[in-house]
């Protein structure tokens, strides 16, 4: 078992496609959050949604190309390698496991911060990870009761604080998120638009080779 005390940065997402928006995020999230070990780590079989549209493999194949220039960017691609349904906390109760008392950064845009109540085993997530919430200054926070109570007594304002214990505490962060999301990304495509300037040409040749959207 690896044992470090380095921190490190989980970034979740479906990434159906990764895009700039992702790519952005990670990028200031890393270097505001002073992070030598970064990870994008695609959901394999999301338990929230219907299902995604191109399949795990490829949503990791184009998430390895987008940052194949970019080293510091890391993917971790065990949730395409575990079989059935990802649950966050089984992910990072696995990275705990390897990485000891390592502080460990799970970063969420602010939309998903909201519903964190309606994640599997949600109240174990602080136990394994602290929560870096990337959003833009003006974006709403509402949490439901039970969610308020959690977040709460979690919230600091001083990166640095993330640094001196392994997991439960909640930092806002400010990034710039960029008006692309993979939806609409998909919608172009499906009408035969192009998605160029959206996200990285090396993803749109690999999406145009394999026609899954
Ligand atoms: P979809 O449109 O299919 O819902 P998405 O573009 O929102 O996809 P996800 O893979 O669901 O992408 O997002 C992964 C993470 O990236 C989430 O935490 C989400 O908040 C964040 N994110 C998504 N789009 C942006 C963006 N434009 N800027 C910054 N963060 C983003």
């Amino acid at each position: 078992m690896t044992r470090s005390t380095q921190a490190i940065g989980i970034f979740g997402g479906t990434f159906d496609p990764v895009h700039y928006g992702h790519l952005r995020a990670a990028l200031e999230a890393m270097e505001r959050l002073q992070l030598q070990d970064f990870r994008l780590l695609p959901a394999g079989t999301p338990p929230h949604r219907a299902g995604t549209f191109a399949s795990a493999d490829h949503r990791l194949a184009m998430l390895k190309l987008a940052l194949s220039r970019y080293p510091e960017l890391q993917v971790d691609d065990r949730e395409v390698r575990r079989e059935g349904s990802s649950y966050m906390v089984d992910t990072l109760g696995e990275i705990r496991r390897e990485e000891g008392e390592a502080p460990i950064l799970m970063m969420i845009g602010q939309d998903a911060a909201n519903v964190l109540d309606q994640w599997y085993d949600w109240h174990k997530l602080f136990d394994l990870a602290h929560l870096v919430i990337m959003r833009r200054p003006e974006s709403k926070h509402i949490y439901s009761g039970a969610l308020f109570e959690q977040v709460q007594p979690r919230l600091v304002n001083d990166p640095d604080q993330l640094r001196k214990t392994p997991a439960g505490l909640i930092l806002p962060l400010e990034v710039t998120q960029l008006a692309i999301s993979s939806t609409e990304i998909r919608r172009q495509i499906h009408a035969g638009l192009s998605p160029r300037f959206l996200l990285p040409d090396s993803v749109i040749e690999y999406i145009l080779e394999h026609r899954f959207y």
